[in-house]
């Protein structure tokens, strides 16, 4: 069974291990594809995406794993989102992540809306207490929700996936990966779907479809 996970830390944010040891345990688990997402602001948006392409590139040529380079913003005033996005994507990010509105963090109010507005971010990051304006603005410019296995940032599933399902927006199931007892399984990540109250067919197009979408939005933007 395919699996994708789109936010994931390495010790060059918060996270336990090297690029190298992260791709490698993920392809033991049995991963499809993977993005490597660490924390980010105007500080570091550069070093990261540089630092990570070249693991990138090395897992491709010797583990043919598709591995994208991505920063997920983080604690960044909202009106700042749209230049960082944008300054991210410049700097060869493959997928701009944001660091939504968790119940459990004192994240800026305001960055769920600057992120679902903004076409350079590709996907909201444990959003909380998403608002319905907010989940139709997801859906009418392709910036997927997140569910999430992470500890405390699941607090808030329930929610995404009765507002964005009532707006019609897109899901994706990560990980949010720090530690490799947080890494999943394709078993793992449909429980989650499943946990959050995605029905049996809308947990099949957040695990297998929205994912071979984003990696076709990543391919299109290479081109
Ligand atoms: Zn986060
Ligand atoms: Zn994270």
């Amino acid at each position: 069974m395919p699996l994708y996970d789109f936010h994931m830390h390495t010790f060059f944010s918060d996270g336990e291990l090297l690029p190298t040891e992260l791709i490698r345990r993920c392809i033991v688990k049995g991963y499809t594809a993977m993005a490597i997402t660490d924390h980010a602001s105007a500080s570091n948006i550069e070093e990261l995406v540089e630092k990570v392409s070249r693991d990138a590139a090395l897992a491709w040529q010797h583990w043919q794993i598709r591995v994208l380079p991505g920063v997920e913003l983080t604690h960044c005033p909202p009106a700042s989102i749209p230049a960082l996005a944008a300054q991210a994507k410049r700097a060869g990010a493959k997928v701009v992540v944001i660091h939504g509105e968790t119940l459990v963090e004192p994240v800026p109010p305001g960055t769920n809306r600057a992120s679902v507005e903004c076409p350079d971010v590709d996907i909201l990051a444990h959003p909380g207490l998403l608002t319905a304006e907010e989940a139709e603005l997801a859906a009418r410019n392709g910036v997927y929700l997140e569910i999430t296995s992470r500890r405390g940032h699941c607090l808030g599933n329930g929610n995404t996936v009765v507002l964005g399902r009532a707006a019609g927006a897109k899901f994706l199931v990560n990980s949010d990966t720090h530690s490799p007892g947080d890494i999943h399984t394709p078993e793992f990540a449909r429980v989650v779907a499943l946990g959050a109250g995605l029905t049996p067919a809308e947990a099949d197009i957040a695990l297998l479809e929205n994912p071979k979408e984003l990696l076709l939005r990543v391919d299109s933007l290479r081109a």
